[in-house]
């Protein structure tokens, strides 16, 4: 690519409301563009970073033996409705009406466009396992878009999704995938952990996210410098009653009545909960109830009203809401549940004295436990959600440190939830009917463009890893005008890097040095060499690494030992 011929746009300038790094650094060398809340344009720049990062997954992908297919964007409320979650999923769900009024929403994943696939493609169980993927735009109405695209509203997912006859295959497969993630994820050049995971509004049993550590990252994940335990701390998983997960959490009775459970509460209130533990309720003594419904890990503030009788209830603005509880915007953001029913306990309803977090299982509650006195084995249990630094791990091997995390990644067991709602049958080797196992699989892709560069950055810009660089080397010019020699030297150089496999550009812009460099520099091109009028005398190319501190003065046979 000759930059003369490429459209780059870098600035200086970055607007106020970029507030981590990357969004800064991907505005500033023009990767992206805001079209609207949450709405960004991939720049030519920013899509050949974000092409890079599809081709790896897609590369692991089809290694690990899963199927690329495409499925519409656009997707019938009917199949919605199959499964319950037009209702359920909430209001990241973007809900459109065609010209004849008929509903669809713009999906935000395609659980159930996948098993509508395979009850109308699968019939035998010779057909199984089989594992489909796609790489393709998901819209999910956020509260807070915010970070560019690493919380944006439309945005680039793999989704993968397999079928077993069996629940030893789903964690066959299960394990595959978990496997591909980590070399994707290697292969990128970027730090992440694996850790446990809760299964949100998409449901299902085991479950693990892959994070890239960063300090800006919204998670923060638990990990045991004595074990290979790490966790979100926001995991709550559905259990039964009296049973342990992952993380070592039991369901408990109700020991007062004042006590409520959500359903308790949203039955009060009209409202509908999701069957996941992500429901919360607080009950106050003198009848203010808070209800925070969450739909995934953000707290929603959905409903606020005077229990006394429910004759005020009325709906509440997130706005009034904050305004309610005197806390700054932001606050309802990417926080535990708990740490913002303490706050709020503190803060402002101070009648507040008893509350519960419910669990979505009449007469039954997560909090308000104290673990080490209600549980007969301490060492297994963690409210994982509350974990400081130095907390004993939940596996009783080593303590537990805490780092941000930002999700790329996102792998479940699914069980029979899609393919029981929605009558997806294949005949087993006795000719009976019988329900797939389902798992899927997901990869945050455009996310994971904004991750490397919280990673991957200096003073000075982006500083890609080799797998994910627009280019992997830039031939810059040096004052072609003055020496025709210079420019012939360059572009000679250029079209020999690219015919040895080095992708390669040539900034043949007509810059200033000075302003050329802050360029490639920004745009975080791994290596740059420099072809001027002095270097030609002398037989040598100035190079310099973009981690590296100083240029150095290479030979033609060095310098593509040190490109290859
Ligand atoms: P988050 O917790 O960050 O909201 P999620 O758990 O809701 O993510 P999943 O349903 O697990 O997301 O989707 C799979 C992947 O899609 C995530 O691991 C993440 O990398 C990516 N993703 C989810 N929401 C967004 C978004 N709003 N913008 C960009 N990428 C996203
Ligand atoms: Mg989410
Ligand atoms: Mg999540
Ligand atoms: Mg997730």
């Amino acid at each position: 690519m000759r930059l003369s011929q490429f459209h780059l746009h870098t600035s200086k300038e970055v607007p106020a409301d970029a507030e981590v790094i990357s969004h800064k650094l991907m505005l500033k060398a023009g990767m992206i563009r805001k079209l609207a809340s949450g709405l960004y344009t991939w720049t030519p720049l920013g899509l050949r970073v974000l092409r890079k990062v599809e081709r790896v997954v897609r590369e692991e992908m089809d290694a690990a033996g899963a199927i690329e297919m495409l499925m519409p964007a656009v997707q019938p409320k009917e199949l919605w409705e199959e499964t319950g979650r037009w209702e359920k999923f909430g209001g990241q769900l973007l809900k459109i009406q065609d010209r004849k009024q008929a509903w669809y929403c713009y999906g935000p994943t395609h659980e159930e466009v996948i098993t509508d696939f395979a009850r109308n493609e699968l019939a035998s169980y010779k057909q199984l396992p089989v594992c489909f993927y796609q790489i393709q735009t998901k819209f999910r109405d956020e509260i807070r878009p915010r970070f560019g695209v690493m919380r944006a509203r439309e945005f680039l997912m793999k989704d993968a999704y397999s079928f077993h006859l069996d629940d030893e295959g789903l964690d066959r497969q299960y394990r595959v995938m978990y496997d591909a993630y980590g070399r994707i994820f290697s292969r990128l050049g970027l730090q992440f952990r694996a850790v446990f995971a809760d299964t949100g509004a998409i449901g299902g049993s085991a479950s693990h996210e892959f994070h890239v550590l960063a300090d800006s990252g919204e998670d923060a994940i638990a990990f045991s410098n004595g074990s290979d335990y790490a966790a979100n701390t926001e995991l709550a998983e559905a259990l039964a009653p009296g049973e342990r997960g992952a993380a070592g959490k039991t369901l408990h009775k109700l020991e007062t009545p004042s006590q409520k459970t959500c359903e308790d509460v949203a039955a009060l209130l009209g409202i509908e909960l999701q069957r996941t533990v992500k429901s919360v309720a607080i009950v106050g003594e003198q009848g203010f109830a808070l209800a925070l419904v969450r739909g995934d890990h953000q707290v929603n503030p959905i409903k606020l009203g005077k229990l006394d009788g429910l004759a005020d209830y009325r709906l509440a603005s997130e706005a009034e809401i904050l305004e309610h509880l005197g806390c700054e915007p932001g606050f309802l953001g990417p926080i535990g549940a708990k740490r913002a029913i303490r706050v709020i306990a503190d803060r402002s309803v101070a009648a507040m004295a008893d509350f519960v977090i419910g669990a979505n299982e009449r007469g039954f509650h997560l909090a308000g436990v104290n673990w080490g006195r209600d549980l007969p084995e301490p060492d297994l249990v963690a409210d994982i959600r509350n974990v400081v630094a130095g907390d004993p791990s939940p596996d009783g091997r080593g303590t537990l440190g805490i780092a941000r995390g930002i999700e790329v990644g996102h792998v479940f067991q699914l069980g029979r939830k899609y393919a029981q709602a929605m009558g997806c049958t294949v005949l087993d080797d006795s000719g009976k009917a019988a329900t797939p196992s389902m798992g899927c699989y997901g990869i945050g892709v455009s996310r994971i463009v904004a991750a490397a560069i919280e990673q991957n950055h200096d003073d000075n810009g982006i500083t890609w890893p080799e797998a994910m660089a627009p280019w992997r080397a830039v031939v810059c010019v040096i004052n072609p005008k003055k020496d025709p020699a210079v420019g012939e030297a360059a572009d000679a150089l250029y079209r020999e890097l690219n015919a040895a496999g080095i992708e390669t550009a040539l900034d043949d812009r007509g810059l200033r040095p000075g302003a050329m460099f802050a360029d490639i520099e920004l745009i975080g091109v791994p290596h740059r060499v420099v072809v001027s009028e002095r270097g030609l005398a002398a037989g040598t190319f100035e190079y310099r690494q973009r981690r590296a501190s100083e240029p150095e003065n290479l030979g033609r046979a060095e310098l593509m030992a040190r490109l290859g």
